[in-house]
């Protein structure tokens, strides 16, 4: 009679994990108040103003690098790899952001592979870690990238789009994120209140301010009231990468289907 319950409970126990959504996906609660902070385009004020900023409120960070054209030369809007190097040095997660902020959905396997390992042997050759987490320029995507991506090892991928970031039900590399902007305050904001119930708010960030594209600027004043409210509200801020700690990658890579 107690083998036969044991063995009852052990069949559910392996039904309930063989279920889309009720598998472990997600290794441990995910706390409410969990944000991730993403900023695009190596742009020169990461360097000059995000960075320190971050490590005056202890929160996490990844800096999505590549040489933008034309002018990635312009040191006035783009960092040098140097101030990324001292970004990573800082304890900020740098990823991969392609090598010429080409969108994957226009290009080849074999021109995407070339777009990643540039960045990844940059980051070699500078003592860095290799690049895990990934950003579509333009968000745009492309099916091809996603077995490209999972072959060259990365862990998460981000796309735009709005919501906050359900790991059960988004794949890990169409990871949708909020951008901020200059005239978004109040939806930012808003976003900060989906922090909750196993959802992650994921912010894409450009220049604070962004001296290469006026259109996704986002003024300085603006981003150290979230930093701050952030702070005041005690939301757990990290890097995407350390969202492995709540999340199995591969059992979401095998479990959940790609929505383009
Ligand atoms: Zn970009």
């Amino acid at each position: 009679m107690r083998w036969g319950l044991l063995s009852f409970l052990a069949s559910i126990m392996i039904f309930m994990g063989s279920l889309p959504g009720i598998s472990q996906i997600v290794r441990q609660p995910i706390p409410d108040k969990l944000v991730v902070l993403t900023f695009d385009d190596a742009v020169s004020t990461h360097a000059t103003f995000v960075g320190p900023l971050l490590k005056k409120y202890g929160f996490g960070g990844t800096f999505f690098v590549c040489e933008f054209p034309p002018d990635f030369e312009d040191k006035h809007k783009y960092m040098r790899w140097e101030q990324i190097q001292q970004l990573a040095r800082m304890g900020f997660e740098i990823g991969n952001h392609t090598w010429k902020h080409t969108h994957v959905n226009t290009i080849s396997k074999a021109r995407l592979e070339e777009e990643l390992h540039y960045i990844e042997n940059k980051c070699e050759t500078l003592g860095m870690e290799k690049p895990v987490s990934f950003a579509y320029p333009a968000y745009e995507t492309d099916p091809s990238a996603i077995g490209i991506l999972q072959e060259q090892g990365y862990l998460f991928a981000r796309v735009g789009g709005d919501q906050a970031y359900d790991p059960e039900k988004h794949h890990p590399y169409l990871m949708p994120s909020f951008s901020t902007t200059k005239d978004n305050r109040d939806q930012i904001f808003q976003a900060f209140q989906q922090a909750k119930e196993g959802k992650i708010v994921v912010l894409t960030v450009h220049g604070v301010p962004d001296y290469a594209h006026e259109w996704v600027t986002t003024p300085p004043a603006l981003f150290e009231e979230y930093m701050k409210y952030l702070h005041d509200h005690h939301f757990q801020v990290i890097a995407m990468k350390d969202l492995v700690q709540y999340i199995d990658v591969q059992k979401a890579l095998d479990t959940i289907e790609p929505a383009f």
